[in-house]
């Protein structure tokens, strides 16, 4: 092309150095000869300019870009993957069940500890929870794990009670009665 130099952005209407009438077709959104509205920054809107006016030209265009087209329903399924992973991990934090469990382990040979898990499902604070515990049975108690609170006594069955009425949030039917657990952990309890 004799023009291949000259900026194609830089062109506004007939091209001087053509000798017209030549069929030039015009691009009504960027007004370049439409082969070059794919330099143009609006290009899609060249492109639906094209669709809508000149449907044979811009069947050309798509058949052009077609791996353009192709790459960007790849990038598109990309990103709704990772769109879909982040809905999928909101989804899973939303589903994670709110219920707190009791149980009671034994501790030694006459003595039990009480076992509370699930407490920070409803976003309690273990740490103000285990000190609740503790003032509240006047025995020993500690946060032991991630989700966990051991009571030093048997105090199982009043927390049926308790846990409500400090959290009413937490309904007794979600105060769930684990009985008697084994604890093998080998933490001192
Ligand atoms: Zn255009």
């Amino acid at each position: 092309m004799s023009v291949e130099d000259e900026k194609p952005e830089l062109r506004v209407g007939p091209d001087p150095n053509v000798i017209y009438p030549i069929k030039v077709q015009y691009c009504g959104n960027c007004s370049l000869p439409i082969e070059y509205c794919e330099y143009y920054p609006d290009y899609h809107k060249c492109k639906e300019w094209l669709e809508k006016n000149l449907p044979s030209e811009f069947e050309k265009v798509k058949l052009d870009d077609g791996s353009l087209e192709a790459s960007s329903a790849e990038d598109e399924k990309k990103r709704q993957k990772r769109g879909g992973k982040g809905m999928l991990k909101t989804k899973k934090k939303e589903e994670v069940q709110k219920l707190v469990t009791v149980s009671r382990a034994p501790r030694g040979k006459k003595k039990s500890v009480t076992v509370v898990q699930g407490l920070s499902t409803f976003d309690i604070d273990l740490k103000v929870a285990a000190k609740f515990f503790g003032s509240r049975f006047a025995c020993g108690s500690s946060v032991t794990g991630e989700d966990e609170i051991v009571i030093q006594g048997d105090v199982k069955d009043d927390l049926f009670d308790v846990i409500p009425e400090k959290w009413p949030q937490i309904d007794e039917d979600l105060v769930d009665d684990l009985g008697d657990q084994k604890r093998s952990l080998h933490k001192a309890i």
